[in-house]
């Protein structure tokens, strides 16, 4: 009988992922690590046993919160991510080689330092790239203190418990509200709405108080249970009415493969079912 790993996220509703190799399994500072193989998804992380990333899936999470706001933006020059410890993030943003400089602001170097050792496939020499600048502290400390300027802000967070809670406040978004360009886009990991429902509300209504522009969009990711996941957009600029041409010129130009992103799914992501857009303020 194999071992499986069953997840905690929800009070009563959980994924198992059959565990056929236990890879690494220790306490960072702030929180347990797992590493596991897997017949279907490949190497998969866990946080506190909660699915962070997958080698099998996880380009559809990374490639939605990147190319969907750097190509809307259409001339992003400086990116911050917040989280993102996997580097999955990092390499899907410096795919885009028209970008000057990435900050990833990280709280668990224990996260870094071992998904480099046992995920290199997610990061893909991202966390060795000269545009990259790696912080290791409190995304919300730092987007508290931060004098910088950036046109798009990814927060690629974990769930609103441990750590990751401080991210999902009023307070945390007026700070990146204010760390953002003019026509600067945030872009946010905002749960799964069919099992999170509060959170993506309580999101949405700090964003509608922000941004002039505000909403989400959505991405089904197998390894994120429960339906789709939502992704919170808010921006004072014109990036959500950018036409389909236009953004499959941008996409042409950035010359990007993808397994997930096309402009079309950029723009059709927006589409929100009934019991989504009743979540929303
Ligand atoms: N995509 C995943 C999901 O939706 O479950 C989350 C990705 S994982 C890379 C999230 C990262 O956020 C972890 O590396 C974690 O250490 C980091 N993190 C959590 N709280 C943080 C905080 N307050 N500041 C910066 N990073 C944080």
């Amino acid at each position: 009988m194999s071992d499986w790993l069953r997840e905690t996220l929800h009070p009563d509703y959980a994924q198992a992922l059959r565990v056929d190799e236990m890879l690494y399994d220790s306490k960072t500072e702030h929180q347990r690590l797992k590493v596991f193989q897997n017949g279907t998804f490949g190497r998969v992380l866990t946080l506190d046993d909660v699915v962070q990333t997958t080698e099998g899936d996880n380009f559809i999470y990374h490639e939605m919160l990147t190319h969907v706001p750097i190509l809307a933006h259409g001339a992003a020059r400086r990116v911050l991510i917040i989280g993102g410890g996997d580097g999955g993030m990092a390499r899907e943003v410096l795919r885009h080689t028209s970008l000057d400089h990435v900050t990833m602001v990280e709280i668990d170097a224990g996260v870094v330092e071992f998904s480099k050792e046992y995920l290199p496939m997610l990061s893909a020499g991202a966390f060795e790239d000269p545009r990259l600048t790696l912080v290791i502290d409190d995304g919300a400390a730092f987007m508290r203190e931060t004098t910088e300027k950036f046109d798009v802000i990814i927060v690629d967070s974990t769930d609103p418990i441990g750590p990751g809670e401080v991210l999902f406040t009023d307070t945390f978004y007026g700070h990146a509200r204010r760390a953002l360009t003019a026509d600067g886009i945030l872009v946010t990991q905002n749960g799964v709405p069919f099992l999170q429902g509060a959170e993506l509300s309580n999101s949405m209504r700090a964003f509608k108080a922000l941004f002039a522009d505000w909403g989400c969009y959505t991405a089904t990711i197998p390894t994120y249970a429960g339906g789709p996941m939502a992704f919170g957009w808010g921006t004072d600029g014109p990036a959500g009415r950018v036409p389909l041409d236009v953004l499959q010129s941008r996409f042409d130009t950035a010359k990007i493969e993808t397994g997930y992103y096309t402009p079309e799914v950029h723009k059709a992501a927006f589409a929100l079912p009934g019991y989504i857009k009743r979540l929303l303020p």
